[in-house]
């Protein structure tokens, strides 16, 4: 066990990779540097709202001095002396080359070893850096409680992230127009403390080819596979494009999860995908209720769409076609790269498949035809299902006959009677191809049913019980937030006591703010 706020630093990004020599804070375009000088301003009263403490378990870590590490993530002292940075990054936004980013709202606090392994601490909201642009650094209690919780959330529920270690609101008022329409709001300002092995993103290596700042981007490839990826041996352009296809390979993965689970990231432009394959910025991303591919929660893309629900696959390809693009520089050479790209297409819609298979308790994914699969979220669509509701009914211990199938449909549309009986016939016709394949399968339903709940979740932070959260803590009880936050610490486990929370999306969240619309104002 080791005391958090004492942990010694051990500075791996900050020693090993280029520092910008200005060290005031004003906002600039910074060249030749990987990182900038920024100190977290000084809140007014820091108070603690969360402390993950599956997080220090997980890392073996205990509180000693609490009050000092409140300090510490909130900005208000050093941590141990170790001297604070921000970022440089590009990215592409929404499907355009937006230039410099970097860490406008992001301080880095502390290098550190977890698990003998080199993690970040990471403050969002803690005030302006550098890399600021027009904005006040600043976050709001709202978004960040949603970040802390579902950053959480998603380490339980199995899909890699980057953490969340606390939760604190800063005692200053910041001011926000929730809608963009001309309503600005003063509202609790909050300090997300998050952790990871790195937060270097797709959108780190862009920004290097863009400004054709070669040997930047040389050290950037290499320090990431030298701490990151390093069973892939030294650097060479072999090495350089096994590392392209792990990176690959673990956004696919990443995205396969997503679908599994339900989740629309909501904002994936290249800053915002992982170098790790983690899902990383937890801005207005939501949770499927009624099964739609078309959804997203993000306001601010409800013209295009671009990062629905349905368009995520291929929106990561996309954004995996940017890296190899920012990579090039290294490589000199299109078609390997290509050749990577072109396998993504194949492994994901394996790897989709073999997972939809998984959800509905069967193995043998390589005699089912894609067709059974697409056919099924066809008809999830069409009855607006709840997708959550769904799987984890039929994953009940029990050996279903269509009335049973039926009495779940029943249970998870939100169509009314009438709609729904005009899509029995069709669902009758599925159920019988999906009996054979049970039938086909002969596993004892007991042991399907325990498989099935560990790939088909019981609960996840639908967009309503964030909401009803933050509206809580807005007022001053975070009741709510440690009861949610309990809830998703096993979000696979039957818990009578919580059943409440197993429910479809009450009518009064249908289209509130905060539910089902969610801006980037955060
Ligand atoms: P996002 O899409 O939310 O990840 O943000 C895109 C860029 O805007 C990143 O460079 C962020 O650091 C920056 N940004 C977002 N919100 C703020 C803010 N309140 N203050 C400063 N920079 C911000
Ligand atoms: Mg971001």
């Amino acid at each position: 066990m080791q005391d958090l706020s004492n942990l010694p630093i051990r500075p791996y990004f900050s020693k090993e990779l280029l520092k910008d020599p200005e060290e005031k804070n004003f906002t600039r375009q910074v060249h030749n540097a990987h990182y900038s000088s920024a100190v977290p301003v000084q809140p007014k009263k820091p108070e603690l709202v969360h402390l993950s403490s599956s997080f220090l378990k997980d890392f073996n870590l205990t509180v000693g001095d609490k009050s000092k590490l409140i300090r510490q993530l909130s900005g208000a002292t050093s941590f141990n002396d170790f001297e604070s940075y921000a970022m440089c990054y590009g990215g592409h936004q929404f499907g355009h080359w937006a230039g410099q980013l970097g860490d406008g709202r992001a301080i880095n606090i502390a290098e550190v070893e977890l698990n003998g392994k080199p993690h970040t601490l990471q403050l969002k909201g803690a005030g302006p850096t550098p890399y600021s642009r027009r904005a006040d650094g600043f976050a709001v209690l709202r978004s960040s409680i949603r970040e802390y919780l579902c950053s959480e959330a998603m380490h339980h529920l199995g899909v890699p992230t980057t953490r969340a270690l606390s939760l604190i609101k800063s005692g200053d008022w910041v001011t926000r127009d929730i809608l963009y329409n001309g309503n600005p709001k003063d509202e609790l300002g909050a300090i997300v403390c998050r952790v990871s092995e790195s937060f270097i993103r797709f959108g780190s290596f862009e920004i290097f080819t863009s400004r054709g700042e070669k040997e930047e981007l040389k050290q950037l490839v290499d320090f990431t596979i030298q701490h990151h990826y390093s069973h892939l041996g030294s650097p060479s352009k072999a090495t350089y494009l096994q590392f392209f296809k792990e990176v690959v390979t673990r956004t696919k993965d990443l995205v396969i999860h997503w679908q599994r689970v339900g989740f629309v990231h909501g904002v994936m432009n290249t800053d915002n995908l992982s170098i790790l394959g983690q899902t990383i910025d937890y801005g207005p991303y939501g949770w499927l209720e009624n099964y739609d591919p078309h959804w997203t929660p993000n306001t601010t893309d409800l013209q295009n769409k671009r990062y629905r629900f349905g368009k995520q696959p291929n929106i990561a390809l996309w954004n995996l076609t940017q890296l190899a693009n920012a990579l090039y520089p290294l490589i000199e050479e299109v078609e390997p790269l290509q050749t990577i790209l072109n396998e993504y297409k194949r492994d994901f819609s394996l790897g989709y498949h073999k997972m939809m298979c998984k959800k509905l308790g069967l193995d043998l994914h390589e005699m089912i035809e894609g067709e059974f699969v697409t056919q099924l979220e066809d008809y999830l669509e069409a009855s607006q299902l709840d997708m959550t509701i769904f799987f984890r009914l039929i994953s009940r211990n029990e050996t279903l006959s269509f009335e049973s199938f039926w009495a779940v449909i029943e249970e998870s549309t939100y169509l009314d009677e009438r709609a729904l009986l005009k899509q029995k016939v069709q669902w009758e016709r599925w159920f019988e191809r999906y009996s054979t394949f049970l039938t086909t399968e002969k596993m004892p339903v007991e042991q399907r049913s325990a498989k099935m709940k560990l790939v088909n979740p019981k609960y996840v932070l639908r967009n309503y019980m964030a909401q009803l959260a933050i509206d809580e803590a807005e007022k001053g009880n975070n009741n709510l937030v440690d009861e949610l936050y309990e809830l998703l610490l096993k979000p696979y486990d039957e818990r009578p006591e919580m059943e409440k929370w197993f429910a479809k999306r009450p009518d009064w969240a249908m289209n509130k703010v905060g539910c089902s619309m969610l801006s980037c104002s955060s």
